[in-house]
């Protein structure tokens, strides 16, 4: 029988106490964050529209809800730009959407602040950032707007005027 030295003995059961250790650490990371799975594709139209685009919802009839009616108001002057840009709101999968403009031509835009801040964000960024620039935003992150602010001083605005 071999025998090996206490010092060698001690250093292997070391080594491979590390050896495990590290294997484990590598699992602990790997649960901790199990790679994202890849989200879906968002539905957008490449490029400006060649006819004219349906009404957006008129706002005077979303008097009571002032989010509604601010964000109605701005959408109905932006329109080529959300009919270029996508909704991450869920609603290309869930209701057929085929960009963030449809989510203005009926009520769905009405309860859903994902679409409001959206569009509220395309409202702010469209004299600096063309359509792809504001999908390349979008797609990095949720879109930066402090939607409540703006409705507040849009209000603000209008009771001064
Ligand atoms: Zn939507």
């Amino acid at each position: 029988m071999k025998t090996y030295s206490r010092g060698y003995f001690l250093f292997s059961i070391a080594s491979a106490t590390v050896a495990l250790l590290d294997r484990f650490s590598t699992l602990a990371v790997a649960v901790q964050n199990p790679p994202a799975p890849a989200p879906p594709p968002r539905a957008y139209h490449k490029h400006a529209p060649t006819e004219p685009l349906p009404s957006t919802l008129d706002p005077s009839e979303l008097q009571d809800n002032r989010n509604a009616f601010v964000i109605y108001t701005l959408v109905a002057e932006i329109k080529e730009i959300l009919y270029q840009v996508p909704c991450y709101c869920g609603c290309d999968q869930q209701q057929g959407h085929e960009s963030l403009l449809d989510c203005f031509i009926t009520k769905h835009g009405v309860k859903c602040t994902i679409c409001q801040k959206e569009a509220l964000f395309c409202y702010l960024e469209r004299k600096t950032k063309t359509p792809a620039e504001i999908r390349d935003v979008m797609a990095s992150g949720k879109p930066q707007v402090d939607l409540q602010k703006y409705v507040d001083d849009y209000y603000q605005q209008a009771r001064s005027r």
